[in-house]
């Protein structure tokens, strides 16, 4: 099938990106990497009469270090990101969510900043910005905002990024040594989406651990804070309690991959499995 026809526009700057869609409102949808969007046009499944392509907009294709954050613009590749030096030093738990997304073809073209503004719950960017305290950067016609990523995930699909802004840039926190970081997703394919997925942070001191963070992603609207299971490994749980105690605060539905029993009594095993790589990792 072929999309329904429509206006495209390549502007060069972000002022003549986030004119456009103020210009066309709803009928407008930005266009990145298209790994989601293409086909969702190509299937009919959405139309829109204006395309505003990113690709060739001078300035969101850069990743650098600022006050203490990774700043990773908008239309930087996936596959970009995931063999990017700094990324790896910066913010390993990025470098090690990236190779789980689909296959190397998609992520060769595929954003990071497209995955996050599309806001699959069942994807991994989503779940990292959420669980590092990512700050979203959001360029409108009147200039930029920062939204932090726990205020960014609205619904499936839904973000606060209002219809003519664009998501311009992610900010990554950089932590300090002692950490160790784990992604653990269970699909039923190679480069599926996850029926169910875990990324964790833990630093230590010693046999301590002084910060966790977990997110789950495939097993609600958006990707959620396991904070109950957080707390509880800084009060002392193990990796198997943690993971129960994520487990019990989700509430996944059935759908047609995996009912939400399943999903739920996986988000207990791959939980325990991330703490548990986690932990190896930041005492090594
Ligand atoms: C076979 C297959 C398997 C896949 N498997 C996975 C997987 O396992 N995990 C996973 O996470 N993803 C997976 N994906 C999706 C892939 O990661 C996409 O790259 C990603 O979801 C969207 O990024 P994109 O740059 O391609 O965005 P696009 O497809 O261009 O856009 C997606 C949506 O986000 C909006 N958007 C994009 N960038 C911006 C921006 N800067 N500002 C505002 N809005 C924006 C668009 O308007 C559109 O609504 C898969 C895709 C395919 C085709």
């Amino acid at each position: 099938m072929k999309p329904s026809s429509f206006n495209y526009h390549a502007p060069t700057r972000v002022e003549e990106a986030t004119a456009l869609l103020a210009e066309h409102g709803d009928g407008a949808k930005v266009l990145a990497g298209g790994q989601s969007l293409v086909p969702m046009l190509s299937l009919r499944l959405a139309s829109f009469e204006h395309l505003v392509d990113l690709n060739k907009v001078e300035g969101l294709s850069a990743i650098e270090r600022v006050n203490g954050h990774l700043r990773v613009g908008a239309i930087v590749r996936q596959a970009v990101a995931e063999h990017s030096a700094d990324v790896a030093a910066s913010v390993p738990l990025l470098s090690k969510a990236l190779p789980h997304i689909g296959h190397f073809q998609i992520r060769n073209r595929g954003t990071v900043g497209g995955s996050i503004a599309h806001a699959d719950p069942a994807s991994e960017l989503p779940a990292v910005a959420l669980a590092l305290d990512a700050t979203i950067e959001a360029a409108g016609p009147g200039g930029t905002r920062k939204i932090a990523a726990a205020d960014f995930f609205v619904s499936t699909w839904q973000t606060a990024l209002a219809d003519d802004e664009i998501l311009s840039a992610v900010e990554f926190p950089v932590w300090g040594p002692g950490s160790g970081f784990a992604v653990e997703e269970l699909t039923r394919r190679h480069g599926d989406f996850a029926l169910a997925g875990a990324v964790v942070g833990v630093q230590v001191s010693g046999d301590t651990v002084t910060k966790a963070t977990i997110g789950l992603f495939g097993v609600g609207p958006t990707p959620l804070r396991a904070s109950a299971a957080e707390a509880a490994l800084l009060s002392g749980a193990d990796a198997a309690e943690a993971g129960k105690v994520a487990a019990s605060h989700i509430s996944p539905v059935d759908d047609i991959h995996a009912s939400g029993a399943y999903r739920t009594q996986v988000t207990a095993v791959i939980v325990r499995r991330a703490i548990e790589a986690a932990l190896k990792e930041a005492r090594s």
